[in-house]
């Protein structure tokens, strides 16, 4: 917190103090999405390398002078962060690409990138003196808020649209929140949490609306960095739902070139489903962003209404970067190959990324020739109805040697 000298808005550009206590700009509302900003000159006489090699905290609060955060209480909360950067070299040989490295965020503590900000959410409610905190999601937001609060003794409560997967209700149920099925789409369930949040003051997790997210999601940038020992990879793979999640890839990078810790801002690709991608639709078109559809079995992003388009569009653009959709059969089949290739268990949402690696070397966006990170946001536990009903089941044997012995010569010839 002490390194932050301002906020501003994205839309009006208007400033405000670092400890301003209203989400959005209060002149846009609730569009006016604001950024967070530091003093970089301040930070560079800490932030070094010699930084990080001395730092033996192994987690998302390694980072804590480059965030939003005042730091009571960080060394109570679920350990977030510091996830593994595998190299893909199985996938390597098969794609023909120079080199690939995986971040594998579904190891997080309930299991997706989004506890990076559900954590700073917790610590940020508890700076504000909340008890209670709420947010709208797709699932993950849910599940991670539950979790995280619930690590800290805060009350979570969640709201869910209709169609969020079983294994992501499950999960926020077992962590205690209090959870509203929305009879409707994730834009109707963001109305309700929006309404119901402003009715009682609780603290609001809205990821596009609360700007110390993408302060949080930011770290994942970190870290990939750091475990390149600060060689940046060409590309960094994201797959993009609200749009938080690129725009803190983007902040973290950004964050690290003004600190003169990288010499250049790798590319971002973004990552949608064909069958929801409107900043995919926008950015072809060069129109401004349209609701669409959210016709996609990845549900962590059928987004139809992004509330995080700014810092989105400018992730890509600032980055010189691209956008590109896949097919629900492609990230299916994204899915299998990353388990049976790389050990690399993902949930639809998070096999869209490594499908849009793919899309984007057969369409020649991404050259062979480079290194890319993907970033695997979710794990695939979070999702197995979905996944299941796309791969084959098991084989059904009796208790009986022969069968077994019959069945193995006849499939393995
Ligand atoms: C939330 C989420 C995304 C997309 O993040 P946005 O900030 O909504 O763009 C991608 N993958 C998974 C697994 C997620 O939970
Ligand atoms: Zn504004």
């Amino acid at each position: 917190m002490r390194y932050v000298t301002h906020l501003s808005c994205t839309l009006c550009g208007r400033t405000y103090a670092p400890d301003f206590k209203y989400l959005t700009c209060p002149t846009c509302g609730e569009t006016g999405i604001l950024d967070i900003h530091y003093d970089y000159e301040g930070l560079k006489t800490i932030i070094t390398k010699a930084y990080f090699k001395n730092n033996e905290d192994h987690s998302i609060w390694r980072y804590i002078p480059l965030m939003s955060v005042k730091g009571i209480e960080t060394d109570s909360t679920l350990k977030v962060g510091w996830t593994p950067l595998y190299r893909g070299k199985n996938l390597e040989k098969i794609l023909g690409i120079k080199t690939l490295t995986f971040k594998d965020e579904g190891v997080n503590p309930t299991g997706s990138l989004k506890d990076r900000a559900s954590v700073v959410a917790t610590i940020k409610a508890m700076e504000g003196g909340h008890t209670t905190l709420a947010c709208a999601s797709t699932g993950n937001a849910a599940s991670s808020l539950a979790g995280n609060a619930s690590k800290l003794g805060l009350k979570s409560v969640i709201f869910v649209p209709k169609r969020a997967p079983r294994g992501k209700l499950t999960q926020l149920l077992a962590y205690g929140a209090d959870v509203i099925s929305v009879q409707g789409d994730y834009k109707e369930a963001f109305k309700l949490s929006r309404d119901a949040i402003n009715h009682y003051g609780w603290y609001n997790r809205n990821a596009a609306i609360n700007p110390h997210m993408v302060e949080g999601k930011k770290t994942v940038a970190y870290e990939i960095i750091e475990q390149l020992n600060f060689n940046p990879p060409d590309w960094i793979v994201v797959s993009v739902g609200d749009g938080c999640t690129i725009g803190g890839v983007y902040k973290g990078l950004h964050d690290f070139h003004a600190l003169g810790l990288i010499e250049h801002i790798p590319r971002i690709l973004g990552v949608q489903s064909e069958g929801c991608a409107p900043f995919y639709k926008a950015w072809t078109t060069g129109k401004p962003l349209k609701e669409t559809e959210e016709n996609t079995l990845a549900d962590s992003i059928a987004v139809g209404i992004p509330r995080n388009p700014v810092k989105a569009m400018r992730a890509v653009d600032y980055s010189n970067g691209a956008w590109i959709t896949v097919t629900d059969d492609a990230i299916i089949k994204a899915i299998k190959t990353l388990g049976s290739t790389e050990g690399l268990f993902c949930e639809p949402a998070a096999a869209a990324a490594y499908a849009g690696l793919e899309a984007a070397l057969d369409q020649a966006i991404i050259d062979k020739d480079s290194h890319v990170s993907v970033i695997l946001t979710g794990n695939g536990l979070k999702d197995p109805d979905t996944i299941g009903k796309a791969i084959k089941g098991p084989v059904k044997l009796d208790n009986d040697l022969d069968a077994l012995i019959n069945h193995i010569e006849s499939t393995h010839d």
